[in-house]
């Protein structure tokens, strides 16, 4: 199965989701097959899971997606046990597992060697954890999710193929602004209280 043809399932039906995605390839190409200001990448390996979480507990009537990577998932393992305590219902988090650290140099991540991720998830307490077996598969799990009140995990085994995209357009500091501005406007809510300096007004 390939990436880019998963992540074109879920530009489908995303909607106005918000979508935090672990840094690499697969932001890039997400960005290019849905380009919003409500994407969030985060550069540090293994933290989308939990920042996603913190969204999604902070904004309990948004959508929020996770998009993962099994190196990055495996660094933060314990943040499936974290969303299974809490429960999120408008959290779906998504791992695209190719098996390796494909960022980094394509070294084999313990998933390659027998970890399920999925059971992993399923044993932490996150009941509705599945893995999407086939494209067809990924595409009625991603919008029974978006449709769907439900805390869930899907899995999806990937090839290692990368599709060619242009660069993130953002660099973090911008990207930052962009995202909360665009909760700030599509949430009719105020994050930033800070005031400007008076030399910027
Ligand atoms: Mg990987």
């Amino acid at each position: 199965m390939k990436r880019f043809d998963c992540l074109k399932a879920l530009a489908a039906v995303a909607g106005d989701a918000l979508v935090v995605s672990s840094a690499g390839a697969m932001t890039l190409e997400w960005n290019a097959l849905h380009p919003s200001d409500s994407n969030f990448r985060v550069r540090t390996l293994g933290l989308c899971s939990s920042i996603a979480l913190g969204m999604a507990l902070g904004l309990p009537r948004r959508k929020v997606i996770a998009l993962d990577g099994d190196g990055s998932l495996l660094m933060n393992l314990n943040s499936l046990a974290t969303i299974a305590r809490m429960q999120p219902n408008n959290l779906t988090h998504i791992v695209f597992d190719n098996e390796v650290y494909e960022a980094s140099g394509s070294k084999k991540t313990a998933t390659g060697t027998g970890t399920d991720l999925v059971g992993v998830a399923r044993a932490a307490g996150i009941k509705n954890s599945l893995w999407a077996n086939s494209g067809e598969a990924f595409a009625l799990a991603v919008t029974s999710a978006m449709k769907g009140g439900e805390l869930c995990f899907i899995g999806a085994k990937v090839s290692t193929e990368r599709t060619q995209v242009p660069p993130f357009p953002l660099d973090e500091v911008e990207n930052k602004y962009r995202f909360i501005r665009h909760i700030e406007k599509t949430e009719q809510i105020e994050i930033f209280k800070t005031n400007l300096p008076a030399s910027y007004v």
